[in-house]
């Protein structure tokens, strides 16, 4: 009898074991933050416990530096004209200008001003020329001026980490899988993929005319991110024709490039995330201009009439046979 009880109790406890764990080596959660759906899928001991510091993070990062919460450090910045901020925020504001600085100002976080007047969001109206002119006099990323935490920003300037705060997490969530020894998780911050892991993977991109989830082709790799930006990612119509969240800080209206989507590839989420927005406003020729002259991404463009155009070292293949190779 006490042989049978201590059999039943071995195998409770083998089953327990088991139960807790496949759960904790296996985790996978989406949540809605930063306007989209972020899913975490991670392998490995302690995946539960780096996920939820992952979506932690988000969270945090999300209260400091929304502009559509009214507490956070942005919002009182722009507010203000001139506020202390922490100092992860103060290092992204820099990297932010640099990065204008090598898309000529395409890439730019103080467009704010233009991004209200347009409204995609709750779109009603084309903004007059005149509006888009008073707005644009308060856009230049020089307007932004850093002294030690303060940030100061001048001529009516308004910043939006909007363009390059998914990419930044992106890389942060990644550091913390390190961190805790994670070896396999895709984090998917609404489109900005980062994967970690030994084995290659592939990432579909997006079809920019097609139903959500309609690929066109694939990018194989490992511990990179994938970044796409594109017009058709939130967009409202008006007689016909799109308006989307893509703004040209050189003549203050949707950005009309020609480019329909551009996916950038490369071990930082943060520069792909902003090099794919200013591809979109730059268009494909000094896009592409911009990825082979940085020896640390890579791009694919895709442009009106589903024509492909690859940076020197991309590794893509086109599987959807209405898109073709334009380079
Ligand atoms: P998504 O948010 O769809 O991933 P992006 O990374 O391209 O797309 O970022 C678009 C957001 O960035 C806009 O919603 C707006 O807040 C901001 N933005 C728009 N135009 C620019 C620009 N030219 N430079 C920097 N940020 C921009
Ligand atoms: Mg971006």
């Amino acid at each position: 009898m006490k042989r049978k009880i201590l059999i039943v109790c071995i195998a409770f406890a083998l089953i327990f074991v088991c139960a807790y764990f496949s759960e904790i080596r296996a985790y996978q959660k989406t949540e809605f933050l930063l306007d989209t759906y972020v899913t975490i899928n991670a392998r490995g001991f302690n995946a539960k416990k780096a996920s939820e510091e992952c979506f932690a993070k988000i969270r945090d990062f999300e209260q400091k530096c929304s502009v559509y919460i009214e507490s956070s450090e942005i919002s009182r910045l722009n507010k203000t004209g001139e506020f202390s901020l922490e100092d992860e925020t103060v290092r992204l504001i820099k990297n932010a200008k640099a990065y204008s600085a090598k898309t000529r100002g395409a890439f730019d976080i103080t467009v704010k001003p233009l991004t209200d007047l347009w409204n995609i969001k709750n779109f009603s109206r084309v903004p007059t020329d005149s509006e888009i002119a008073e707005a644009l006099k308060k856009v230049g990323y020089n307007n932004i001026k850093i002294s030690n935490n303060t940030v100061c920003l001048e001529n009516g300037a308004q910043i939006d980490l909007g363009g390059i705060a998914k990419g930044y997490l992106a890389d942060e969530t990644a550091k913390i899988m390190q961190k805790y020894g994670v070896k396999d998780a895709i984090l998917d911050l609404g489109g900005n993929i980062y994967t970690l892991g030994k084995k290659e993977i592939k990432i579909g991109l997006q079809n920019p005319s097609g139903a959500r989830g309609e690929y066109f082709g694939y990018v194989e790799g490992n511990n990179i991110s994938v970044v796409t930006s594109g017009g058709y990612e939130r967009f409202a119509e008006l007689n016909g024709k799109k308006y989307h969240h893509i703004i040209s800080p050189f003549d203050g209206k949707c950005a009309e490039s020609g480019v329909l989507s551009a996916s950038v590839i490369g071990k930082s989420s943060e520069k792909c995330d902003a090099l794919a927005t200013a591809i979109c406003v730059l268009g494909v020729k000094d896009g592409l201009e911009i990825i082979n002259s940085e020896p640390d991404t890579e791009c694919v463009i895709v442009d009106e009439n589903n024509v492909v155009y690859l940076s020197d070292g991309a590794n893509f293949k086109i599987t959807d046979e209405k898109f073709i190779r334009g380079n």
